[in-house]
C-alpha cells in the first residue's frame, strides 16, 4: 500500500464515510488533476464525473484560475474582513450583484408540459444588493437563516434590539420569544451539516440523530414525479416529469401549508428551497413551473425566499432553458444577445428572484472554500442603527472575504460569461442528454433526470415496478466502485448515480462516463 494511503488509513476520518468499509481497500490517493482528469499516486487516471462533489466548474489546473490565484498570492493571501476591506472581495461583490440581477425586473412566461403557457403572473421580484461572504455552503445557509430570522423579528415588531449584558430591553416581552419566526423547507431537503442548516434539512438518515440539538422547522411535499403518490402514470422509458399524470397536487400541498400556518397567527418567515433540482435528496428535479408556482405562493403569504444555489448556481442548471423576455411572449431560448445575458442561477430559469441567494461550491470554480449570501437592501437596512442600539449583525468567520478565494471567483465569473464557455456548455448539455438515452435499455434504470449539467440515474430492481433496492444492498455504492475500476469517479446518493461533468469535459470523455456507468450497472446488478 502506498505510504500516503497508509497515513490516511491511520489518521484520517472521512466525511459521510463508513470508516470500517473504507479501511478494507487501499484508497485512491489523488496526486494531480488536469481538465476533467484526476491522476492518482500510482499514475492511474480517472474522469472526475461528479466534479469533485459538485464543486469544480471549468476543470482542474485551469490556466486562468491558476494565474488569478498566483497573482493574488504575490500580493497577499488573506487579511481579515473584520474592520478591513480588500481589493478582490470588493470587486467580486460588485460582479456577483451584477450577475444576480440580470433578470430581476423582467416578466417571464414559463411553459410546462401540462399547460401552455403556465404561470404568466408577474412575480414580485427583489433586487439583490448586498453580499455577505463566508466559507462554504453550510455557512452561506446559516447566514441567510440568521438574517431572515432576525429581519422577521424586527419587521414584525418583535424587537431585535439587543440589551447590553445584564440588562433587559423594555420591548423584549415574553410574547415575542413565544412565537419565533418559523421556516418552511422541502421534504428531503439538505442544506449542509452545521446545526442551523441541519435544522432546515429533512433527510432522516442524516438528521434524525441530531433532533435534540435542533430548532423545529416544517417541511412540505416536494415534487418527486418518479415516486409521487399523485402521479397516476405507469412507468415509461422517459424522465418521469415528462409523462406524469397529476393535477399539481404538490402545489396544493404548498398552498395548504402556508394557509394553515397563517391561521396559527405566525406566518412562515421564510421558504427555503433548492431551485429546479434537490441535490442530496437524490437529484430530484422539479417539473417546469413548480418553482414559479411555489415561490409565488410563498410571496403571497409574505414569506421571504431563501434559494440554496450551492449546487445549482453558476451555470450548473444549464443555459439551454435560457428564457429572457422583455414582454409576456416566450422568447427563443437562443435569443440572448450578449454573453452576460446567459442565466447563471437556477431561480432565474423561472424568473424568480429570492430575498437570499446562497452560493458556494462553484463560486471559486471549485478551487477554494468560499461562499456568499446575497440579499436585499431592505434586509440590510434593518440592521442599521446607532452603535449603542446593537442592531449589528453579530456574525462572521475568520476567513470571510478571503482574497485568494475572491480572486479565483473573479476569474471563474469571467470564464463563465465568455461566449465560448456558454456555447460549449450548451453542447455538453445536449450531448449528455443524448448519451443518457442509451441507459434506458437497462432494466435496472428506473428514472433518468437531467437539469442542465446535472444528471441523476435512479437504479431499481425492475423498471416496470419501480421496486427500489434496499439501502443495505448498497447497489449505488457497488456500481460506483465498478465505475472507479473502469476509470470514472462519482459518488452515489443511495441508489441514484450522479453524473455532473466539469464544463471542460470533452465529448469523448462524456461518452466514456455514460458508457462506463452502463457497463457497471450491467456488471454489478445483472438485472
Ligand atoms: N446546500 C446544498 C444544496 C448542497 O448540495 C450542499 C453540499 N452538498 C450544501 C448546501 C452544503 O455545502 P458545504 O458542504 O459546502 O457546506
Amino acid at each position: 500500500m502506498h505510504r500516503l494511503a497508509q497515513l490516511d488509513r491511520r489518521f484520517l476520518w472521512h466525511p459521510f464515510t463508513q470508516m470500517r468499509d473504507w479501511r478494507r481497500h487501499e484508497p485512491i490517493v489523488i496526486a494531480e488533476g488536469r481538465g476533467a482528469v484526476l491522476r492518482d499516486v500510482h499514475g492511474r487516471e480517472y474522469l472526475d464525473a461528479n466534479s469533485s462533489i459538485w464543486t469544480n466548474l471549468h476543470g482542474h489546473n485551469h490556466p486562468k484560475l491558476n494565474t488569478a490565484i498566483r497573482q493574488q498570492l504575490g500580493k497577499i493571501a488573506h487579511s481579515s474582513a473584520l474592520g478591513l476591506a480588500n481589493e478582490p472581495a470588493s470587486l467580486l461583490a460588485g460582479k456577483l450583484i451584477e450577475a444576480a440581477n440580470g433578470i430581476y425586473d423582467l416578466r417571464f412566461t414559463i411553459y410546462d408540459s401540462n399547460a401552455n403557457p403556465a404561470c404568466e403572473s408577474k412575480i414580485e421580484n427583489r433586487k439583490l444588493e448586498k453580499v455577505f461572504f463566508s466559507d462554504d455552503g453550510s455557512t452561506a445557509i446559516e447566514v441567510a437563516l440568521k438574517l431572515a430570522y432576525e429581519f422577521t423579528r424586527r419587521v414584525r415588531g418583535q424587537s431585535g434590539k439587543r440589551a447590553p449584558a445584564g440588562q433587559k430591553l423594555p420591548s423584549e416581552g415574553r410574547s415575542s420569544r413565544a412565537t419565533p419566526p418559523k421556516f418552511l423547507s422541502l421534504e428531503g431537503a439538505y442544506h449542509g451539516d452545521t446545526v442551523g442548516a441541519v435544522a432546515l434539512g429533512h433527510i432522516d438518515l442524516f438528521h434524525r440523530s441530531y433532533a435534540g440539538l435542533l430548532f423545529q422547522t416544517d417541511q412540505v411535499m416536494a415534487p418527486y414525479c418518479y415516486r409521487c403518490p399523485f402521479n397516476r402514470a405507469q412507468p415509461e422509458r422517459a424522465d418521469a416529469r415528462e409523462y406524469r399524470k397529476c393535477h399539481w397536487e404538490c402545489i396544493d400541498k404548498v398552498e395548504q401549508k402556508f394557509s394553515a400556518q397563517k391561521k396559527k397567527g405566525n406566518p412562515y418567515a421564510a421558504f427555503v428551497f433548492e431551485p429546479l433540482m434537490q441535490g442530496a435528496a437524490g437529484m430530484i428535479p422539479q417539473p417546469v413551473g413548480w418553482l414559479r408556482r411555489a415561490t409565488g405562493l410563498a410571496r403571497a403569504h409574505g414569506a421571504l425566499l431563501i434559494a440554496d444555489e450551492v449546487m445549482t448556481g453558476f451555470g450548473r442548471s444549464g443555459v439551454k432553458a435560457l428564457v429572457k423576455a422583455r414582454s409576456h411572449r416566450h422568447a427563443d431560448p437562443r435569443s440572448y444577445k450578449r454573453a452576460h445575458d446567459a442565466i447563471q442561477f437556477a431561480c432565474h430559469h423561472e424568473g424568480v428572484q429570492p430575498d437570499f441567494l446562497c452560493l458556494a461550491k462553484g463560486l471559486t470554480g471549485g478551487y477554494l472554500p468560499m461562499a456568499a449570501t446575497l440579499t436585499t437592501e431592505k434586509v440590510f437596512n434593518a440592521f442599521l442603527g446607532k452603535y449603542e442600539e446593537f442592531k449589528t449583525f453579530f456574525h462572521g468567520h475568520s476567513f470571510t472575504a478571503n482574497q485568494l478565494g475572491a480572486a479565483a471567483a473573479l476569474a471563474n465569473l469571467e470564464i463563465l460569461q465568455n461566449s465560448k464557455s456558454i456555447r460549449s456548455r450548451q453542447m455538453l448539455e445536449k450531448l449528455l442528454h443524448e448519451e443518457l438515452q442509451t441507459l434506458w435499455a437497462l432494466p435496472n434504470v428506473g428514472d433518468i433526470r437531467q437539469v442542465g449539467l446535472i444528471a441523476g440515474i435512479e437504479l431499481v430492481k425492475d423498471w416496470r415496478t419501480r421496486e427500489p433496492f434496499a439501502l443495505r444492498e448498497r447497489a449505488g455504492i457497488r456500481v460506483c466502485e465498478a465505475m472507479a475500476r473502469r476509470g470514472v469517479l462519482t459518488r452515489p446518493i443511495g441508489n441514484v448515480i450522479v453524473l455532473m461533468p466539469p464544463y471542460c469535459t470533452t465529448p469523448a470523455q462524456l461518452r466514456k462516463m455514460v458508457a462506463v456507468l452502463g457497463d457497471s450497472v450491467k456488471a454489478t446488478l445483472r438485472g
